[in-house]
């Protein structure tokens, strides 16, 4: 269990909020119905506006998907292509690469796929976290180049070239939810919210109409909340070190690399989280910002905040919150001394 208990309690916390939250509001026409998982290595928690029949199908919506992106289960599409280089995929696993190659693209590398070589060097899919000899991380930085997985779009294959292995690990918990959000959304569920290890992801609105109100961990502290932001219809993707991480002699190693060093990205950054419509979307843009740091973060949103959608709430190492325009409004610091708000 890589969040462990500490993840948990922040679920469970998050959960009874907006619990306690939903029994103020009323139910409308259909009741709450709730249900705590533990799939992707991490625990989940979905609340419906609905029946116990559409948790059912949503439980083995998140089965299935996991089958197929699970980076160590031996019978998955992603342990597949990494073993034989050339696979044909499932529709989803496809467009989740796509839609990671894409964010790629755009992000200049700042994501990557084909990061995972690394990533399993140093531990992070292991129980045994370590850090690897810098001699082999130079060599493993070789083998990282999102442009280098190549499809055919005739066949549905992706191919890898010889010893590239790729890991959706950055994008798939958003992928799933949006994938979850639009199964409900098909059995005619009009409100729901669902926390996929943190990651918060919402259906319309509650059902008396107004806003879900989504905690945001303090990255310093995650057992506590630096604020929260009021969302219909919208993602709440977080990235930080405090997620997953270890420490040696002093030092603290954790998940997110970058794919420039090979090392975990040190970019002055604590924790971003990305708010949108698209889940798969804000998991991607949310690993890359936090390789980006707050300055070449902030230039991108200004080339391309308009394709996107998206707003952000980083905290960077001093704990000063930077905030974009479009939430102003709906996102409420506990400390609002503490916020300041990106041109
Ligand atoms: P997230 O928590 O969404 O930021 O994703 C982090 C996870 O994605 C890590 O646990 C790795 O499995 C993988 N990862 C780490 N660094 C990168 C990167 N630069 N690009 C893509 N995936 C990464
Ligand atoms: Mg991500």
């Amino acid at each position: 269990m890589r969040n462990g208990l500490k993840g948990y309690n922040r679920i469970i916390t998050v959960s009874l909020i907006v619990l306690g939250t939903m029994s103020l509001v009323g139910c409308g026409f259909r009741k709450p119905v709730s249900r705590i998982l533990f799939n992707m290595d991490t625990v989940m928690d979905i609340t419906i506006y609905g029946e116990t029949e559409e948790l059912d199908k949503v439980e083995e919506l998140i089965e299935s998907l996991d089958k197929k992106f699970s980076v160590t289960n031996p019978d998955s599409e992603i342990y597949s292509i990494n073993q034989h280089k050339e696979t044909s995929l499932s529709d989803e696993t496809l467009e989740a690469i796509r839609i990671a190659c894409d964010l790629s693209e755009s992000t200049a590398g700042a994501m990557d796929i084909s990061i995972y070589p690394i990533v399993k060097a140093w531990g992070f899919t292991e129980d045994v976290k370590q850090v690897p000899d810098d001699g082999r991380v130079r060599e493993l930085l070789g083998l990282v180049d999102y442009k280098k997985v190549s499809e055919n779009a005739k066949t549905n294959r992706i191919c890898l070239p010889e010893s590239m292995e790729i890991d959706l690990g950055c994008i798939a918990k958003g992928y799933t939810g949006d994938k979850v959000l639009e199964l409900l959304a098909k059995e005619g569920v009009k409100s729901a919210i669902i926390n996929l290890g943190g990651n918060v992801q919402t259906l319309g609105s509650k059902p008396d109409g107004s806003s879900w109100s989504v905690a945001i961990a303090d990255p310093f502290d995650s057992t506590k909340y630096i604020g929260a932001v009021s969302v219909k219809n919208k993602s709440v993707i977080t990235s930080g070190a405090y997620q997953r991480f270890f420490e040696e002699n002093g030092v603290i190693f954790h998940h997110i690399i970058d794919p420039e060093t090979g090392y975990p990205a040190n970019s002055g950054l604590k924790s971003v989280t990305v708010i949108g419509e698209q889940g798969a979307v804000c998991d991607a843009l949310s690993t890359a910002f936090y390789v980006m740091g707050l300055e070449k973060m902030t230039s991108w949103l200004s080339e391309n905040e308009r394709i996107y959608g998206v707003d952000v709430v980083v905290v960077d190492d001093d704990g000063v919150i930077h905030i974009t325009t479009g939430i102003e409004d709906s996102f409420k610091a506990l400390d609002a001394q503490k916020m300041v708000i990106i041109k």
